[in-house]
């Protein structure tokens, strides 16, 4: 490999239209080039990192294996590209300014006046390449957060600019662009395109080539239109219509020769020709499906305003149809509000519908009453039941308060004067929250977990290739997974849980920690639960196997 190369991708015209996705699979065809490929992914806001963001308003917030909580683009990035990315991977606004200023507080700047220009995009440009470093990437792409134009992520493209300056054509600029098709005029317009493509000129950039998101694919004319005023050939504009499924776009990209264009203009001459079978094979199994699983989500954090959205929980569902892909299966993933359930407006009886039901992570004491019933629905019913986090908290809650008869299990989340808090907070935790101390402080990242074999867990992992152990020493008693919580099972009442019939099948190395609580298949076909987030390790070609045997539960029930 010679000289490192990097990929800035912008978006003009308008948010939302698929800059991670684009990112991502800009990633997918580079890879299948056999190019070492990293992504960073840059949001303009003030947070340090997305952990103290409210859900509802922010999406998933993703979890990397050293802990970072970031945007759900790092998910897709992980997934596409099938790598394990590290916080340099992701900044903020926030995150930049707070080295700056920490490292001015330490002299590292030497008395000099430190300004926002040149020393925040500066800062900015070591992150990117020490990102490439630790990948030892021969190609980094760069994702900017935000639309062209607005002040937030000026900065930024700044540094896009000096990166660009100093690297010339080991630098390309791709526009991610937004064709609206008004339905009175009855064709795309490119206007918007143009303007986004000015602003793009006027904080210095040039994009190289334009990527043109609209609902239907581009024409000829179109695309030399995009390229009279954006100043590109028309070959370098791409067309990027809506398609069914989000894997589609790699293949998309292709078919309008973005690798190859890619590869030319980084000089990449040996990566030009590619190998997307291992990617065409899992589109296609996607496809082809010889039936459905039903599976109910059952969360809370679905409501935006009138709007009922599963993108806090986009890990778990990509998790959920991976399994059910290389099951031969289509999952239909339908969301129940347990708030709902807790008001009497969803029935649990209407549970009995589905193959089987997952109650993901979450906070809080709002909707917990209504998971419990759920819970206790899906056990009782002996329906498939896969708790992650707070599904598996509230999972051993249920199982202490109706088959303990203990009514008062709870959670110290909701009720820490409880005579029988099965789910305590951690010692170290205590401390933090004295301190109103709530930033990256939860128990964040990869953590191993010992299997006990005849278990679920120990069967389901023994025969599959998961990310899980991939940095472990390959054992298969041994897994790693990442986690984001404060509470833990309370090991006071382990013995009278286990003697009562939950088996552990997943300990901490040091046997302190229960990570995963699962019933004995003679007393129900799949009910199971994870302190970690398994769905933070499923890859479109290498599904979770805890996700696989839960589906495959769900096809024998
Ligand atoms: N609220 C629980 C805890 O902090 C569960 C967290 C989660 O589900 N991610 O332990």
């Amino acid at each position: 490999m010679s000289k490192r190369k990097y990929i800035f991708v912008t978006g003009g015209v308008m948010s939302g239209v698929g800059k991670g996705i684009a990112s991502s699979s800009i990633g997918t065809i580079l890879k299948a080039r056999g190019l070492k490929v990293t992504a960073l992914k840059i949001d303009p806001y003030i947070n340090v990192d997305a952990g103290t963001m409210n859900p509802t308003e922010h999406g998933e917030v993703f979890v990397l294996n050293d802990g970072d909580e970031t945007d759900q683009d790092m998910g897709n990035y992980e997934r596409f590209m099938d790598v394990d990315l590290s916080r340099m991977n992701y900044m903020t606004t926030g995150r930049v300014y707070q080295t700056v200023i920490e490292k001015e507080r330490n002299l590292e700047y030497k008395g000099k006046n430190v300004e926002v220009v040149p020393d925040i995009p500066l800062e900015v440009i070591s992150r990117i390449e020490r990102a490439a470093d630790l990948a030892e990437a021969d190609v980094a792409i760069v994702e900017i957060g935000g639309t062209i134009g607005e002040y937030q992520n000026i900065i930024f493209l700044e540094a896009a600019r000096m990166m660009k300056t100093k690297l010339a054509d080991d630098v390309i600029i791709i526009m991610l662009s937004y064709l609206p098709m008004p339905s009175k005029i009855g064709e795309m317009k490119t206007k918007p395109t143009q303007y986004a493509s000015r602003t793009l000129n006027g904080v210095g950039l040039q994009a190289d080539i334009i990527i043109a998101r609209s609902e239907l694919p581009l024409d000829q004319k179109r695309k030399d239109k995009i390229a009279l005023f954006c100043n590109i050939k028309p070959e370098n504009v791409i067309s990027a219509p809506d398609v069914e499924s989000i894997y589609d776009v790699p293949v998309n990209f292709e078919r309008d020769n973005l690798g190859v264009i890619i590869s030319k203009k980084l000089g990449l001459k040996n990566h030009i020709k590619t190998n997307l079978d291992s990617w065409k094979k899992f589109v296609s199994s996607s496809r082809n499906t010889k039936g459905e699983i039903k599976i109910a989500i059952v969360g809370k954090y679905f409501d935006s305003g009138d709007f009922v959205l599963g993108d806090v929980y986009i890990s778990v569902i990509e998790a959920i149809k991976y399994s059910a892909y290389k099951e031969g299966r289509k999952a239909i993933i339908e969301y129940v509000n347990s708030k709902d359930v807790e008001s009497g407006k969803y029935k649990v009886g209407d549970l009995a519908k589905y193959d089987g039901i997952l109650v993901p992570g979450g906070f809080g004491k709002t909707g917990v009453a209504g998971k419990l019933e759920v819970i206790r629905f899906a056990r009782e019913k002996k329906i498939p039941y896969l708790g992650i986090c707070y599904g598996m908290q509230l999972m051993v809650i249920e199982y202490a308060r109706n088959v303990l008869g203990w009514k008062d299990a709870n959670t110290f989340e909701i009720d820490p004067a409880s005579k029988h808090l099965v789910i305590d907070i951690m010692p170290d935790q205590k401390e933090k929250l004295k301190k109103a101390n709530y930033g990256a402080s939860m128990r964040l990242g990869g953590y191993p977990c010992q299997l006990n074999p005849g278990t679920i867990a120990f069967d389901a992992y023994a025969d599959s290739q998961s990310p899980s152990y991939k940095l472990e020493a390959k054992s298969h008693k041994l897994i790693n997974e990442r986690h984001r919580h404060r509470y833990e099972v309370n090991p006071k009442y382990i013995n009278e849980l286990i003697k009562a019939g939950l088996v552990f099948s997943g300990v901490s190395p040091d046997g302190a920690l229960m990570e995963i609580a699962e019933l004995n298949t003679k007393d129900h076909p799949f009910f199971l639960g994870t302190q970690f987030h398994p769905e933070f390790l499923a890859r479109p070609l290498n599904p979770h196997p805890l996700f696989t045997a839960f589906i495959i539960s769900t096809l024998k029930k």
